[in-house]
């Protein structure tokens, strides 16, 4: 574990494998560490109870990390939910759109998202905003991609008069390099609060557990934690 510079990051936190390993990499290379969460009527609500479950643990079984991590924000954005009726938000079967796009897809949920962090950045003097957006396994989502990203850094820092940098530390990895560099950064006591505490199925389920976690074992989103998970485990 690195010492830490003097930075201030703020790290979007949905209680997720993947903005959890963001988390683990923010307070690993930062001082003053915050989060913020959304609420936008999914489905999922489950992950808001996760992550403050996550962030406890974290708090207790990393001690250091636990004096660098900050304050944690929620921002409830109801008009995310009414204006996108995606699967996320409506009990709809999760398929594929004639898009090519699966009817997960939030339109502009990481855009927005960046916005709001961007704000709440500025309030907070976080010059770093960490987010766990990933092109190698971005389920197509366009406001996932590298150059999205770099985009509403450019947009944020042009629009604020600021200096954010938008850190995407798992934007070219898939998700067995994810629970590998989880790992790395925490050892075999972050892998293990991933597996137990994080929440990634879609559908908001919990009820079984797998050995890549909880949750309904056959929506794209288990599905791509799943496998992801057995290749990591040298399994595939
Ligand atoms: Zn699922």
């Amino acid at each position: 574990m690195s010492s830490g510079s003097a930075g201030r990051a703020l790290v979007l936190f949905s209680g997720g494998q993947d903005s959890t390993t963001c988390l683990a990499h923010a307070l690993t290379h930062y001082d003053s560490v915050e989060t913020v969460g959304f609420d936008y009527g999914q489905r999922h609500a489950i992950e808001l109870t996760q992550r403050t479950i996550v962030r406890e643990k974290i708090a207790r079984m990393f001690p250091t990390w636990g004096a660098r991590l900050g304050e944690d924000h929620l921002i409830n954005i109801p008009a995310l939910g009414a204006l996108s009726q995606t699967a996320l938000t409506r009990d709809v079967e999760i398929a594929m759109g004639e898009n090519g796009l699966p009817n997960t897809f939030v339109p502009g949920r990481n855009l927005l998202f960046l916005t709001l962090a961007g704000a709440l950045a500025y309030r907070r003097g976080a010059n770093r905003i960490v987010a766990g957006m990933c092109e190698t396994d971005f389920s197509g989502y366009p406001d996932c991609r590298d150059d999205a990203v770099k985009a509403m850094q450019l947009a944020l820092n042009l629009g604020m008069d600021a200096r954010f940098c938008v850190e995407t530390p798992l934007m070219w990895l898939d998700k067995a390099a994810t629970w590998r560099l989880a790992e790395a950064l925490g050892g075999a006591a972050l892998a293990s609060i991933i597996v137990e505490d994080t929440h990634t199925c879609y559908r908001g389920e919990r009820g079984k557990r797998h050995d890549w976690g909880y949750g309904c074992g056959e929506c794209p989103a288990c599905d791509l934690r799943a496998r992801g998970f057995r290749e990591y485990a040298g399994e595939i």
